[in-house]
């Protein structure tokens, strides 16, 4: 007996494929100069796992160190950002959220490092906004 996954992934190119079996932690806008030059859009919206539900059924996303303790993966071919992962959040992946099949479903719990955003991206009043990471405050 088959249990369905929380929720499943692709890249672009549907190279990769992941499947979610668990409850979203949290799901954040990150406005940091790092996540606007990897995803070249005005902030990334990441929703937050535990590493054991994650699960790529398809394909291998490649790596790359973006700073020292921080891995961002992406597909090889189409180069879609798939996940993050820093030292800060041990155990955790943090998925892209707009590689998710209903990313709708997802609302963000908050704004972070919005000292860094652009200055036409409007910010809705009733979600928490934060100068840096507010991860650990969930
Ligand atoms: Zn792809
Ligand atoms: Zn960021």
């Amino acid at each position: 007996m088959s249990v369905e996954p929380n929720f499943k992934g692709s890249c672009l190119c549907g190279a990769i494929k992941v499947e979610i079996s668990q409850e979203a932690k949290w799901t954040s806008n990150c406005h940091c100069p790092s996540c606007q030059k990897a995803t070249s859009a005005a902030f990334a919206t990441f929703v937050g796992f535990d590493k054991a539900g994650v699960s790529f059924i398809e394909g291998k996303p490649k790596v790359f160190n973006s700073s020292v303790g921080v891995k961002r993966s992406f597909c090889g071919n189409c180069g879609s950002p798939v996940s993050f992962e820093g030292e800060a959040w041990p155990g955790e992946i943090h998925i892209h959220a707009m590689i998710l099949d209903k990313p709708a479903e997802l609302e963000p719990g908050h704004n972070t490092y919005v000292r860094n955003r652009m200055p036409w991206v409007e910010l809705d009043p009733n979600v928490p906004a934060y100068d840096k990471f507010a991860h650990d405050e969930d």
